[in-house]
């Protein structure tokens, strides 16, 4: 009799994107003449830029002759990637990182839930409330006890220190849903209970390149001591559209160590080879070479205009929403803007409202967490036409002008 894992069966349904899909579906058929602008989707849109086309078509004639052809290639990435990650997104900030301390994947979100694999089931999980549901869900397949840490406008939200000692800690800044950041010394607050608790920091730092505020770390490394404690999720995704080319990687630095249940120090970046090696064979070589070309000059210079499109867009958003009377948060170091819904409304009858009156599509955010209850969230990935437009109806609605 196969047995199951029946921690599968303590996951929550997850109605949120469906639910949104028929409710739109359902004022579609009735309002055939409405043209619905969705401000909803948290993917990115903007077609893949120039510099990485051509490294990938280059890719593609170089593995279609003898000399160029590439089989397996190394499971932990290829040089040449892993030594453009060491050099622009660490060295040039001041970090070191070795190169043997990069693993690259086919994904951050296949990594955050990957990287359970090297820890025990009995280690107790910090995670804030809303959150991107990826740790929440991964880590209730794996049965471990979970403790909520709420953010809300009450704690500006940045995530309180728990109050029981936990294991492993989930960070996401920029974060998504809310579009909030932490500063270093904020961020140092984690990194100093860490040390202190013995416990690991995850930290996803996927739309780090959205970040425009001066002190605002760009990778939790920046925090003296962050090396001892922490894992970095990082991916091409947000930040040069890679959604579905697939291509991300994990930092676990040499001196991170778990612990076994004598207490003996164990490497996590052996374990992580180990894992990675067993279980995976890399990501591909014409995704690698585009991804080695978002560092190249004409590279960071297209992609940083994707960027700044996006950011303009968020920059819209929130002008126009605190206009017309909302309190929002986010928007300014990240692509998402988190509004406060009014008062006595819950986030789906604000999500009706929204698309009963302005034909409007958002998040509601009660679908990221209990805490989400009572927020909503947009995103800044559509088009700049559909993006002002959203805003003057939501604006009309609203009765401003
Ligand atoms: C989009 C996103 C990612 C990126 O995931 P990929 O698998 O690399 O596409 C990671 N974390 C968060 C919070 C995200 O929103």
């Amino acid at each position: 009799m196969s047995l199951i894992n029946e921690n599968f069966l303590e996951l929550q349904e997850s109605y949120l994107f469906s639910t949104i899909a028929k409710k739109v579906a359902k004022f579609t058929e009735e309002n055939p003449n409405k043209k619905i602008i969705k401000l909803g989707i948290g993917d990115v849109t903007r077609p893949i830029v120039p510099a990485c086309l051509e490294a990938m078509h280059k890719a593609v004639e170089e593995i279609g002759t003898k000399e160029g052809f590439k089989g397996y290639g190394p499971e932990q990435g290829y040089e040449f990637l892993r030594k453009a990650i060491v050099e622009n997104d660490y060295k040039s900030k001041n970090i070191n990182i070795d190169m043997d301390e990069v693993f690259v994947s086919d994904g951050a979100k296949c990594d955050c839930g990957n990287i359970g694999d090297i820890f025990a089931q009995n280690n107790t999980v910090a995670i804030t409330d809303p959150v991107y549901p990826v740790y929440l869900d991964t880590n209730i397949m794996s049965g471990r006890k979970i403790i909520y840490l709420p953010v809300t406008q009450e704690n500006n939200f940045i995530p309180e220190l728990p109050k029981e000692k936990v294991d492993m800690i989930y960070l996401c800044f920029p974060n998504n849903p809310t579009g909030t950041v932490l500063t270093k010394q904020e961020l140092k607050k984690w990194v100093d209970y860490a040390k202190k608790n013995k416990s690991v920091i995850l930290y996803d730092s996927a739309y780090e390149a959205f970040i425009t505020k001066k002190d605002i770390p760009h990778s939790i490394y920046e925090i003296e001591g962050a090396n001892e404690v922490a894992i970095e999720f990082k991916s091409y995704s947000k930040t040069a559209g890679f959604t579905g080319i697939r291509c991300a990687y994990v930092v676990i630095p040499k001196a991170l160590k778990g612990y076994t249940k004598e207490g003996k120090e164990i490497s996590l970046n052996q374990l992580w080879n180990r894992r990675t090696c067993t279980k995976f064979n890399g990501s591909s070589y014409i995704v690698q070479r585009a991804a080695e070309a978002t560092y190249s000059k004409e590279g960071k210079k297209q992609i940083n205009e994707n960027i700044n499109y996006y950011l303009e867009n968020a920059k819209i958003i929130k002008q126009g929403l605190e206009q017309a009377g909302f309190n929002c948060y986010g928007g300014v170091n990240s692509p998402y803007i988190w509004l406060k819904v009014p008062e006595a409304m819950t986030s789906w009858e604000f999500f009706d409202e929204l698309l009963q009156k302005a034909n409007v599509v958002g998040t509601p955010g009660s679908g990221f967490g209990k805490y989400g209850e009572g927020y909503f969230r947009l995103t800044a990935f559509g088009t700049r036409e559909n993006t002002i437009e959203a805003i003057e109806r939501i604006k009309n609605t609203y009765n401003v002008t």
